[in-house]
């Protein structure tokens, strides 16, 4: 039994098997062969170890040609590694004496390796690591062949460990067989982190490396409450993480309460709570789970789940849909975002040196104005159909939010006209307010935007500096930092004075603390995951706005994320004890 742990993400407790994609994709399997087959399956063993040397000769002549014997030399020693007759004899000897298939075989041998490697302090000798896990990534290649299992083809619940999911990976998970996702990388505000708390599947990310420590079909728990991963429980840890997950279950269900509730205070104010989704679908459990409108449809999940752009209809279906499933409700759609932790090659061409300074959001959709023409006149003509407004993302300038709105959306809305499509010429247009140079600008921007919507954690990521996705600054990665909160303070002041409605879509929005303090700095309408929106207003419900007022002024003067931490926590803990009752 060994315990790791990470930076939970998305709540939640489950208990099952591991399914352990390695960075290829692989699955590493849990197989056992006929007892009379082993002679069989040592010599499908012996085929991959050939064609692994070969390939590793081809991969040692070819670099010694092109940059020297220097090199070459990283290849020579992988190819010892390969030649070594003691490794070779153990995977044999579990094919033969436990009739393990080769694959496994292989897994298990070189995951041994690795470990022990990795515990020797010497880094010249742990960067041994890489090499070996290439030699297991080519076997495995060479074994699995065309029978190399995706995340695609599962049939049953696993819980999917990986050094980290690629945005098309996280968009194509099904959830019917993911049981908990654990990364290596990752951060708080990292794709994988949004998309798992979307499909309510318990995460944690940013473990650091531990995959070589778990084979496939190793027992599990993930604890994504706090953060850890048990890897190989013993039966009485099984049955105390039963009961945690049973009681957690009739903790959520208790919540049930609560959705249809509105979201007011003890005094009266009302607070407006809309749901953040990715996909169409999610628009009837945003619905069921109470959700006020749509604050945030992350589009480019669209175009994340094929290998080809959406068409104009296929846009027009998803949008139509969930403005339908919402029954009139305000539907906002954010133009297609991608670059950064969403990026997809076909989109954002060569890799970027900094690509959270590069080519996304608006800037990528201004550029390739074919596809966001596309975009634009299949959101104008669900229009039609339900209150549908538009926001683009990643607005810097005022001129690119000119660019967007007056040249862009004017020549598809003249277009639509002319071809006599109906849409509503009145649709509001809005921009997210994610990067520090919107919110100093604000003002000016309030003489082309109809709303604004916050999106903290890009305002984070920007304004501190910490990328969002990435575990090692993960600590750095405060949205209810000092200075963050003073951006959200501007913005809502600036959209009360142009009398412009302010909402916040980052995962901020979904914290039980941070809540408080934003209702206090005066936001009255906030976008969170559909699982999120009943606990949101279990704690709206037990504040009063005066509360939160009085807890803002104090969180005003301090300097630091901690320090307003346990600040509102204490707060909270006095103004509405019940919060923290553990039952609840
Ligand atoms: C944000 O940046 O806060 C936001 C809501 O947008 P995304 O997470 O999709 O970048
Ligand atoms: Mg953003």
């Amino acid at each position: 039994m060994r315990t790791i742990f990470g930076i939970p993400v998305s709540p939640g407790i489950a208990i099952g098997k591991a399914f352990v994609q390695a960075a290829e994709g692989f699955r590493i399997p849990e197989q056992t062969i006929d007892a009379d087959a082993h002679e069989a399956e040592i010599q499908r063993f012996h085929t991959a170890l050939q064609f692994a040397k070969e390939e590793i000769i081809v991969n040692r002549e070819s670099t010694r040609n092109a940059l020297g014997q220097t090199f070459a030399d990283i290849f020579e020693a992988q190819f010892q590694i390969l030649m070594e007759p003691a490794i070779h004899g153990e995977m044999e000897a579990l094919i033969r004496h436990q009739f393990f298939s080769a694959e496994h075989a292989v897994t298990i041998v070189m995951r041994k390796h690795m470990e022990t490697f990795r515990k020797i302090e010497n880094s010249y000798i742990a960067e041994k690591v890489n090499d070996l896990r290439d030699i297991e990534k080519r076997l495995l290649r060479h074994l699995l062949g065309v029978r190399k299992e995706t995340l695609g083809l599962l049939s049953s619940p696993v819980i999917l460990l990986s050094p980290n999911l690629t945005p098309s990976e996280a968009a194509n998970l099904d959830k019917r067989f993911i049981l908990a996702i654990v990364t290596e990388q990752g951060g708080a505000g990292g794709h994988t982190a949004i998309l798992a708390a979307a499909l309510e599947i318990p995460c944690i990310v940013g473990t650091g490396e531990f995959l070589t420590a778990v084979d496939g079909g190793d027992n599990l728990i993930v604890d994504a409450n706090s953060g850890c991963v048990i890897i190989r429980p013993d039966t009485e840890t099984v049955a105390k993480y039963r009961r945690i997950r049973d009681a957690d279950v009739s903790r959520i269900e208790s919540l049930d309460a609560y959705r249809d509730l509105p979201a007011e205070t003890k005094d009266g104010e009302k607070i407006t709570i809309y749901a953040n989704i990715e996909f169409p679908y999610e628009a009837e459990n945003a619905l069921l789970r109470g959700a006020e409108g749509i604050g945030l449809f992350r589009t480019e999940f669209l175009y994340l789940i094929q290998d080809k752009d959406p068409t104009e209809d296929e846009h027009f279906d998803a949008y139509r849909h969930v403005a339908e499933v919402m029954q009139g409700k305000p539907v906002i759609i954010r133009t297609f975002d991608f670059g950064d932790d969403k990026s997809l090659d076909r989109y954002c061409g060569a890799p970027e040196r900094n690509p959270a300074l590069g080519m996304r959001g608006v800037r990528l959709a201004l550029k390739r104005w074919t596809m966001f023409r596309c975009q634009l006149r299949a959101i104008l003509r669900a229009s039609a159909f339900g209150d549908i407004r538009v926001m683009f993302p990643l607005i810097s300038t005022v001129k690119e939010f000119r660019q967007a709105r007056r040249t862009a959306m004017l020549e598809v809305m003249d277009e639509l006209s002319e071809q006599g499509i109906p849409f509503n010429k009145n649709l509001p247009i809005g921009m997210m307010v994610e990067v520090p140079s919107a919110v100093v600008m604000l003002d000016k921007f309030a003489e082309d935007a109809d709303f604004f919507s916050i999106g903290t954690n890009d305002l984070t990521q920007y304004t501190l500096a910490v990328d969002r996705g990435n575990s090692n600054v993960n600590h750095l990665f405060q949205p209810d930092d000092p200075a963050v909160l003073r951006l959200i303070r501007r913005t809502v002041a600036v959209g009360n004075l142009h009398s412009l409605p302010v909402s916040l879509c980052g995962q901020v929005g979904s914290n039980l603390f941070n809540i408080v303090t934003l209702m206090g700095l005066g936001l009255r309408t906030i976008s969170c995951a559909p699982n999120n929106i009943a606990r949101l207003k279990r704690i709206i419900r037990q504040m009063s706005i005066a509360d939160c007022k009085s807890i803002a002024c104090t969180v005003r003067q301090m300097s630091s994320a901690k320090d307003i931490q346990d600040y509102v926590k204490n707060a909270l803990r006095k103004a509405a004890p019940s919060l923290f009752d553990p039952d609840l």
